[in-house]
């Protein structure tokens, strides 16, 4: 087998476009309307959009707890929709069981990079008069039919924590395509608050220390590290508690602090080469890994999939991830339940009804992800592969 060279070398990596795509992405976009979090700024659109108390949502089960948190900041219910059988993203026949009238928002979601059925499932919000929002949590650069995703609907969101395609250490933008949405937003966003100056700087600490110590190698320590850190209370781990009674947490009146917002505007502009880094990195997983026990996701024509993490379902999901850790591959488990990380009794303190969405329950008891981050080079893809293979 011959190695491939990675298509860029780090000299060109400050390319702006991506030659394939036609045109370059205009992240001015992403730094108008910055929030602390890829949550807060989803509830930010929700209020845009008039979403109060009492209201109903739809979201799909497969996905974090950060989106119903968001939905429940604001009073409102979320109501779940189960995804296509054997993907991560949303059926669009359950969407169309479950919408209503009075249905408020629909949030789908591109899970792993991988876009959903956008067209269909913006047919179907437009048919009930209910407006759609993308989280683009995991992906900013990838396309349906040449077209940008979370430019399909309403508004879009994203996040920029440690496990998302661009990272600051923890912050959120919003994005609307939409005249009377923009305007609410510019309305809404002089409420939200500029987080302390320790905050910025735990922020800051988060981010550079992350930069030192990741490397796919490095994963399962550096997790291990981090997980202690959150439970120490010194630094901001990622899962809030969600209890309506308790209130929503602070974060959900703070915007992003100057200091994140400096490093966003630069790490945007690495966006392009670096979405043609995560092409070529799940192009070497998808020749690679080969075993007949490993399942890599269908990417419909028209589709141009730019993954913040490749997805690949197997059996026995636990017994990979555990043999991952000794063999020193990255290998998250997430999405490990309906709404990761919540289990039994935390499932319906979110409005989830364990057994309604069976096709979430079986994609979260198979699925687990690679990184596709510059630091992936082939040796790291051939060592994943390996490990499958064996
Ligand atoms: C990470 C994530 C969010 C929210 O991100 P935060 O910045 O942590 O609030 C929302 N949706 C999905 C799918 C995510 O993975």
């Amino acid at each position: 087998m011959t190695t491939q060279l990675h298509p860029y070398s780090k000299a060109t990596a400050a390319r702006p476009a991506v030659e394939s795509a036609g045109h370059v992405i205009d992240t001015s976009n992403l730094t108008r309307h910055t929030f602390f979090r890829g949550r807060v700024a989803m509830a930010a659109i929700l209020r845009g959009l008039g979403v109060k108390a009492g209201d109903d949502v739809l979201i799909q089960a497969f996905t974090c707890i950060a989106v119903p948190e968001a939905v429940i900041s604001l009073g409102a219910r979320p109501r779940y929709v189960d995804v296509e059988p054997g993907t991560p993203n949303m059926d669009p026949h359950d969407l169309a069981q479950k919408i209503r009238p009075d249905t408020k928002a629909v949030v789908i979601q591109h899970s792993f990079g991988l876009p959903a059925d956008v067209e269909r499932l913006a047919g179907i919000t437009a048919d009930a008069g209910v407006p759609m929002i993308e989280d683009c949590a995991h992906t900013i650069a990838s396309r349906v039919g040449g077209q940008l995703v979370g430019s399909f609907g309403a508004g879009a969101f994203y996040s920029y924590e440690a496990s998302k395609p661009v990272f600051v250490g923890i912050g959120g933008s919003a994005i609307s395509n939409d005249v009377a949405l923009s305007a609410a937003l510019d309305r809404l966003y002089p409420e939200y608050a500029e987080p302390t100056q320790a905050t910025q700087l735990q922020l800051l600490a988060m981010f550079v220390a992350h930069r030192i110590a990741y490397r796919p190698s490095t994963y399962w320590t550096v997790r291990g590290l981090f997980r202690a850190l959150v439970r120490a209370g010194v630094i901001k781990g990622n899962y809030n508690k969600v209890e309506a009674e308790s209130g929503p947490s602070d974060d959900f009146s703070r915007k992003m602090g100057s200091l994140q917002q400096r490093l966003l505007a630069s790490a945007l502009e690495r966006v392009e080469s670096q979405s043609n880094h995560r092409r070529w990195v799940a192009a070497q997983y998808r020749t690679e890994i080969n075993s007949a026990g490993v399942t890599h996701l269908a990417v419909q024509p028209g589709v141009d999939p730019v993954f913040g993490r490749y997805p690949v379902l197997v059996e026995n999901k636990a017994a990979w991830i555990e043999g991952a850790k000794d063999a020193r591959v990255e290998l998250a488990d997430f999405y490990s339940t309906p709404i990761h990380p919540l289990s039994g009794e935390g499932l319906l303190k979110v409005g989830y009804e364990p057994g309604s969405c069976p096709n979430a329950e079986w994609v979260a008891g198979r699925i687990v992800s690679l990184p596709t981050g510059l630091q992936v080079d082939h040796g790291q893809v051939k060592r994943a592969a390996d490990y499958f293979n064996r």
